[in-house]
């Protein structure tokens, strides 16, 4: 897991940070491994199946990880190395893996991430998947497409391994032929109930579109009487191939982009949307998730400039009711004080949304669980707004935890949740609202039941 981070607590546009030095290595970490966000995307391609190169333990706990948020079957494979692959080399594992995974799954497409143990010791997955092809290529066989993403965990966590594995599955399969009238969004980590949300917009504002990745269906699924190995849904490839035609792009989550990825490798373009405004000549919309009315705002304008359409009624109303219940709930949360962790992306957006609201947002720069825990003793918030990992420091400071992002382990409904748009903060700023009034009410001495 990952090993170092830097600490930094920052109460945006307050000053200065209100600080902690000190030691390097985690406990308790807020970052997830990188293979996962990797298999995420892969979740999110029609026909899919992800491998993870490496051990075993990894595969099992990602997908540990993702059944308990999403609470659906996800298959990951893996190469399942040994002590022996490790020493001499994993190519032996990986033919038998792809083996497997057609023989199995007859996939379209398989998505390959590399863990930490296949990148420690070099191995040369593009390599191994071209010796795969040209033995297997011409003997009758169709082959599925094959995508590689690098995804050491070492060099970024679950976010980084998210963007990379966008990154790379545009440069595998984004061809061009002449320009097209359809506009590609990429979403960034969002909940499958996020993604429903935008086809739906886009197909009200009448828009053609491309989104990906869309694990809306693969990751939230109905429930069917004999068992998928591999669910429907997911961007079709052809879909994928198309994205170098776009009219435009909109990437969320300008933050971590500017950040963690550049930091890396200044310079150069790392993000989908730069690549294919540097290698494809088309205009990226880079903005921070639309949370809030001026950030959703931002991305409707985007959309209306792209393609000259107008919101249509139905949303216009989404946000009129959003503003009218800012002015009813206002007086309930002004002033409060919340501490914010998870995504980079993720908390820049709730804390833009929070400054809107008059919330003080206090939020965590890549750091742990244990500083979160102790820093949460001098700011004294008011209630966590994050994942369930910090259930525990809620719960000893008996605060409300109000649960947004990626991992919930311990509620049902995390696919099902809201986040953007003026849907997804409608639903945000409702349950802020009533876990806040539920607070007050459950430790008045006398107890109400009209305000
Ligand atoms: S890829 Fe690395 S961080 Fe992720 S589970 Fe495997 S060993 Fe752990």
């Amino acid at each position: 897991m990952n090993t170092t981070e830097t600490n930094t607590i920052k109460k945006p546009k307050m000053g200065s940070p209100v600080g902690v030095g000190g030691y390097v290595s985690t406990r308790n970490s807020c970052k997830l491994c990188a293979p996962l966000g990797a298999s995420l995307v892969f979740k999110g391609i029609e026909g899919c199946v992800p491998l993870l190169h490496g051990s075993q333990g990894c595969a099992t706990y990602i997908r540990r990880y993702m059944i308990s948020h999403f609470k659906e079957p996800v298959d990951i494979a893996s190469s399942n190395f040994s002590e022996e692959s490790t020493i001499y080399g994993g190519s032996r594992n990986f033919i038998t893996g792809i083996d497997n995974i057609i023989k199995q799954y007859k996939p379209t497409v398989i998505g390959i991430a590399s863990t930490c143990l296949s990148e420690t010791i070099g191995e040369d997955i593009p390599g191994h998947i071209r010796h795969y092809q040209e033995a297997n290529e011409g003997n009758g066989k169709t082959l599925p497409t094959f995508i590689h993403a690098s995804t050491p965990s070492y060099a970024g966590s679950h976010a980084e391994g998210f963007h990379n594995t966008v990154l790379a599955t545009i440069k595998t399969l984004a061809e061009y032929e002449k320009a097209g009238s359809h506009v590609t969004i990429l979403p960034g980590m969002v909940s499958p109930a996020d993604l429903r949300y935008l086809k739906e917009l886009l197909s009200d504002f009448g828009i053609k579109f491309t989104l990906f990745p869309d694990y809306s269906e693969t990751l939230d699924n109905e429930y069917t009487a004999e068992y998928q190995l591999i669910p429907t849904g997911g961007t079709p490839i052809h879909e994928i191939q198309r994205i170098g035609n776009s009219k435009a792009v909109i990437e969320f989550g300008s933050m971590f982009n500017k950040t963690a990825l550049r930091s890396k490798d200044k310079g150069t373009i790392q993000t989908a949307g730069e690549w294919l405004e540097s290698t494809h000549y088309i205009k990226n919309h880079q903005m921070p998730l639309p949370i809030g009315i001026a950030a959703t705002d931002r991305f409707i304008a985007a959309l209306k400039d792209i393609t000259g359409l107008e919101l249509p009624e139905y949303h216009r109303k989404e946000r009129g009711r959003l503003v009218d219940s800012y002015v009813d709930g206002h007086k309930y949360i002004f002033g409060k004080k919340a501490l914010l962790y998870g995504e980079i992306d993720l908390v820049e957006a709730l804390a833009e949304w929070c400054r809107e609201i008059g919330i003080e947002p206090y939020y965590i720069k890549s750091t742990d669980f244990e500083t979160l825990r102790a820093e949460a003793n001098n700011i004294k918030p008011d209630f966590l707004l994050g994942n369930s990992k910090g259930y525990y420091i809620a719960r000893e400071r008996g605060i409300p935890l109000v649960r947004v992002g990626f991992p919930i382990h311990d509620r049902v409904g995390a696919n099902r949740m809201h986040h953007i748009g003026y849907r997804g903060t409608q639903e945000l700023f409702d349950r802020v609202v009533n876990t806040l009034l539920e607070y007050k009410q459950e430790h008045s001495p006398i107890g109400f039941k009209y305000m």
